[in-house]
């Protein structure tokens, strides 16, 4: 089993410094890329800002916030970042800005060394296959926020070899997450079941069943869930669900999965969700507004 000491983030948005964050509490050197040095420093901004929120809630002690941010190395050169023993994906949900990156690393990455993306629903096995090494590529699943969510879900590639599969499920347990399974179909197990809630939840909006509140509350207090299934979709990015949809409509080829006009509406719209200040509520003015 390699060891892995130094792991590579590409993509500095809300998962990649997610990953970095509890990287470097668990004592990795993380090599931290993006396409741009300001989306390199804002990531490296919201590691400090999430660390310093969790001493001030006695979860990490001060003397852990600067060794930490110490670890993460801005790497402005993608050559640079495939030195690391492992380099976790986590750009954009796109199949095409992925393949290119994976296949832009290959030149540069060690013999041994593992690729990993932390893709919520592109097929590993095709992803892998731009690659030369699809024994060696997994996909490791991070939640989001991936301080707090203790899930890491594992996918295994057709190719994927046990070797590469147990350092990888170390190394998630080496974080503090428990990891579960899953086969190499769309969107894996958890975003099957959670994306298709999510858009189910903005059809209840675009026919009228309920407004944006009545929809969340009826969710959180009905069914005992911490979020409202809207409020949720504009916490992971509605760019971010919709690819989820499509994935699973082009993949599984059913239309009990086609994404809802209005969720397409308001990604067209540049309605992100919270990462952009507006989606279901508007978050501009520090209070969540229901948009509709
Ligand atoms: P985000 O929009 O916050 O960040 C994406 C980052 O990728 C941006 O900073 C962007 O500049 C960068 N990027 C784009 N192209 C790049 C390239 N060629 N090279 C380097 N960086 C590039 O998105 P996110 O929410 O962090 O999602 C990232 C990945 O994690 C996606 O695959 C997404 O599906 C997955 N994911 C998201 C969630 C969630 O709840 N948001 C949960 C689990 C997994």
């Amino acid at each position: 089993m390699s060891e892995i000491k130094t792991v590579g983030i590409i993509g500095a948005g809300q998962m990649g410094a997610g990953i970095a964050h509890v990287s470097a509490l668990a004592g990795y050197t993380v090599l931290f890329h993006d396409v741009s040095r300001e989306r390199i420093d804002a990531g490296l901004e919201t590691v400090g800002k999430n660390l310093h929120r969790q001493v001030s809630k006695g979860v990490i002690e001060q003397s852990a916030v600067e060794p930490a941010l110490r670890l993460i190395v801005p790497t402005e050169s993608q050559a640079d970042v495939a030195k690391a023993a492992l380099v976790i994906e986590a750009a954009t949900e796109n199949e095409e800005i992925k393949k290119s990156i994976f296949k832009a690393l290959v030149p540069h990455l060690g013999k041994d060394s593992i690729l990993a993306s932390n893709t919520s629903s592109i097929s590993i096995t095709r992803l892998a296959s731009v690659t030369d090494r699809p024994e060696r590529f997994i996909g490791l699943h991070f939640m989001n926020p991936v301080p707090l969510m203790k899930l890491v879900e594992i996918i295994r590639g057709v190719a994927t070899d046990a070797a590469t599969y147990e350092t990888s499920r170390a190394f998630a347990e080496s974080l503090g997450k428990t990891t579960a399974v899953s086969e190499d179909y769309p969107a894996f197990i958890v975003n099957r079941i959670l994306a298709p809630m999510i858009n189910e939840a903005v059809y209840s909006l675009y026919e009228g069943v309920g407004g944006v509140e009545a929809i969340d509350t009826a969710m959180k207090l009905g069914a005992n869930h911490p979020m409202g299934p809207l409020e949720l979709g504009d916490f992971i990015g509605l760019d971010t669900v919709l690819a989820i949809m499509h994935v699973l409509y082009d993949g599984l080829s059913d239309s009990k999965y086609r994404p809802c006009p209005l969720l397409v509406k308001y990604v067209e719209a540049g309605w992100l969700g919270k990462k952009a200040g507006r989606g279901f509520y508007d978050y501009r003015s520090g209070v969540p507004v229901p948009t509709r």
